[in-house]
């Protein structure tokens, strides 16, 4: 018998099939992984499929060395999936496979852990009168029971631990630890569903795709909950998504609260043995439901029952970076492949998702009021160029004071959120708000440090930095944004008695970290907490009333099509975590541009009218979801090669348009805006394309700059992100 292997190598030259010979004496299924030789060196390889005829001569095909594991650790659905993806995605086998394990298990690094348990021996012992340790650590063991040998060591000491054992007083055992990721603990509140949250659940019958588009506090994690549990009762597995899991502590302690062992998290927070036994549990089947970040979409379930992907319009489903997908296409494909229903829930879909559902493609399903009857909280716009004229120059409104000092007479609680994305990325006029754009495309202009420059990162357009304001003539022209520590520390200045909290990169690099702060400002009263996008997500605080957004502009003056989306999305996220329970809650939104079209529809909460006015503008302006925009990024340490390389791909992309003509829109070869990132240079073609032949056209290119390159180039359909 023969069989077929990838290579767990992550190079272009060997992403393809070879042939190996299995040894008589070897069982070998597909999806297990194997030693192979290949030149000189011993490799790993993942094997694809078995057969008794190979396509080489069979004297020139090399055999097995031999298995790693003893199982098949890809499952056929999983290979199928790997199919998809090289195609859609334009990945190499190896690096997708990669995908579908824990790296730990790759790298052969994390063993099982074990760990030495201590307990009596039945034996008459009387330790020596002055052996204290060893009297104490007897008695500990004698009213607890069995230990573990560290728990005993930093009590009693290994010197007595040691000595007792020798004297055959006590056995000693090695047992398996499960390591179990920290979650928060609640307890399961189960609620009596409303008719809204029943309806969605009893239209959600059939398999396919389902835009749950629920307010925020409209109890959609009650209605997933519900369908989980309705897809454990027919026998099958569920997979539910999340942006980041340690920004939604509380989703996580609800499941497990409901749901207990049958759940596993799979997340970038675990360290490498917790994530690597919670893949086990649910490859063994002693789990069923696999909660996590985007990379959870790879859980090694069978037999689906529904997959859910929460806050569905966030980028992080987006992987940016190799290998690049998106969350949403392998969402689809294993929804498909199992026959299962995809849930799509968010309060602000995207443009994209919901233009789907308008159009058939997805069936809407709405939430429309909060699950506890309260009203949403109301927002008020505050245009800071009044405050400045009125002789306010400082980061807070007078609106905002004020309200922060009722805040604190009272003992309740704020939000402050800081809007980073995007940040100092854009220059501004203080005194009449204007903002440089491209004059080709309709985005801000990014300031480049390096070179003194704006630039477009569209069409590479490059212009002059603002002394002076164009509309108003003004010199006072900023760029950057306030930071999280500056407000930190001028409210604690003006409230010295009051606890400030703050939650940003900085303040939660460490494990755990966005847990003890939310842990914190729950129990602390007065309090105001600082914070960036990480706390515009799900978090459920009773006391908040007052919720302060210092910059709303900050991303709407990002240099993408997407950005007045992101605007609104984040203003209706944060304005969310206001006035949940009894207290009334209230949102003051401070702006330079009180008068765009965002502000009215976010506070309004007029999603649908949103909605049609973007999508409006995306189609008169040729963005997506009417059209594709590709980037084909070239990276290499070696700068000549890749212009080189990005000039013959250029040149024979170009010769497209005679075949396709207008359904090219836009087409250049450009520096990326990052020129250089880990001592390689980076280079892109930037294309927009009609959807008439997208596909065709992405084909095509591809296999040109296949064909030309040596090294690996990344496609991206429509980036979140142009560095
Ligand atoms: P969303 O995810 O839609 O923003 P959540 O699922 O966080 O909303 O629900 C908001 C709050 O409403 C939670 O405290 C939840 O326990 C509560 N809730 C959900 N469904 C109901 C219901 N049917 N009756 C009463 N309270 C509910
Ligand atoms: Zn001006
Ligand atoms: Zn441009």
């Amino acid at each position: 018998m023969y069989c077929d292997v990838i290579i767990d190598q992550d190079a272009k030259a060997l992403d393809r099939v070879f042939e190996y010979k299995i040894p008589d004496e070897m069982d070998i299924d597909v999806g297990m992984r194997v030693y192979v030789p290949f030149s000189s060196r011993v490799l790993q390889g993942f094997v694809v499929g078995v057969k008794e005829v190979p396509d080489y001569p069979p004297n020139k095909i090399k055999a097995v060395i031999s298995k790693i594991e003893d199982f098949s650790a890809i499952k056929g659905e999983m290979l199928e999936l790997m199919k998809f993806m090289a195609e859609k995605n334009h990945l190499k086998l190896a690096s997708i496979l990669r995908l579908f394990l824990p790296s730990e298990m790759r790298e052969g690094k994390v063993k099982q852990l074990f760990e030495t348990f201590y307990s009596l021996n039945d034996v008459d012992f009387q330790p020596a009168k002055n052996a204290v340790k060893q009297r104490a650590l007897l008695d500990y063991l004698r009213e607890k029971g069995k230990t573990s040998s560290s728990v005993l060591g930093e009590m009693f000491g290994y010197g007595a631990i040691k000595n007792l054992y020798e004297k055959g007083v006590l056995i000693k055992e090695r047992e398996e630890v499960v390591r179990e990721p920290f979650v928060l603990m609640s307890e399961d509140k189960r609620v009596k569903l409303n008719e809204c949250q029943q309806n969605a659940i009893n239209s959600i019958c059939e398999n396919k795709t389902y835009l749950l588009h629920g307010v925020t506090g409209s109890g959609k994690t009650e209605v997933y909950m519900n369908l989980i549990e309705r897809v454990l009762l027919q026998g099958k597995n569920a997979i539910m998504l999340v942006p980041e899991i340690s920004l939604t502590p509380q989703i996580m302690s609800n499941f497990k609260a409901r749901f207990g062992g049958l759940v596993a998290l799979l997340h970038s927070g675990l360290s490498a043995g917790e994530r690597f036994d919670e893949w086990k549990r649910l490859f063994s089947g002693q789990a069923r439901i696999a909660i996590g970040a985007r990379s959870a979409i790879f859980a090694p379930l069978e037999n689906l029952g529904i997959i859910i992907i929460d806050e569905e319009h966030e980028a992080s489903y987006i992987s940016e970076s190799n290998p690049r997908y998106d969350t949403h296409d392998v969402a689809e494909f294993r929804a498909k492949y199992n026959a299962c229903p995809l849930i799509l829930g968010s309060a602000t879909p995207s443009i994209e998702s919901y233009n789907k559902a308008v159009n058939g493609q997805y069936q809407l399903l709405e939430l429309p009021v909060r699950a506890n009857g309260r009203e949403m909280p109301s927002v008020q716009i505050v245009d800071m160029l009044n405050e400045l004229r009125a002789g306010n120059s400082g980061i807070f409104s007078n609106q905002l004071l004020a309200g922060l000092v009722n805040v604190v007479n009272s003992k309740k609680q704020a939000m402050i959120f800081i809007n980073r994305r995007g940040y100092s990325s854009f220059q501004r006029c203080r005194d009449c708000g204007y903002i440089a754009k491209c004059a080709d495309c309709d985005v801000s202009l990014v300031y480049h440090r390096e070179d003194e420059r704006l630039k477009c990162h569209y069409c590479g357009r490059q212009y002059r930095v603002l002394d002076k304001c164009p509309k108003c003539g003004s010199e006072h022209i900023r760029q950057g944004a306030v930071g999280t520590q500056q407000v930190v520390s001028k409210l604690q200045e003006m409230f010295p008695d009051v606890k400030i909290l703050r939650m940003d990169n900085d303040t939660t690099s460490t494990k755990n970290a966005h847990q003890k702060i939310l842990a914190e400002f729950k129990n602390t009263k007065p309090a105001i907490l600082v914070g960036t996008q990480m706390i515009a997500k799900g978090h459920d605080f009773e006391d908040v009333v007052l919720v302060g957004i210092i910059d709303g502009d900050q991303s709407l003056y990002q240099t993408d099509y997407r950005s007045t989306e992101r605007t609104f999305q984040l203003i209706t996220q944060v304005a969310g975590r206001a006035g949940r329970s009894a207290s009334e809650g209230r949102v003051i939104l401070q702006t330079y541009s009180p008068k765009h079209y965002v502000y009215k529809f976010a506070s309004n909460y007029d999603y649908k009218g949103f909605y049609r006015k973007e999508d409006n503008i995306r189609q008169t302006a040729q963005f997506p979801p009417y059209t594709r925009i590709l980037r084909i990024l070239f990276s290499d340490h070696d700068e000549n090669y890749v212009r080189e390389l990005l000039k013959v791909c250029y040149t024979e992309i170009e010769q497209l348009k005679y075949q396709y003509g207008d359904d090219i829109l836009y087409l250049d070869a450009m520096k990326s805006p990052i020129k250089r990132i880990q001592d390689k240079y980076r280079y892109q073609i930037m294309m927009r394309l009609s959807l008439n032949h997208a596909d065709e056209i992405e084909a095509k290119a591809f296999d040109i700059v296949d064909r030309a390159s040596k090294t690996s180039v990344f496609f991206e359909v429509n980036p979140q992100n142009l560095s």
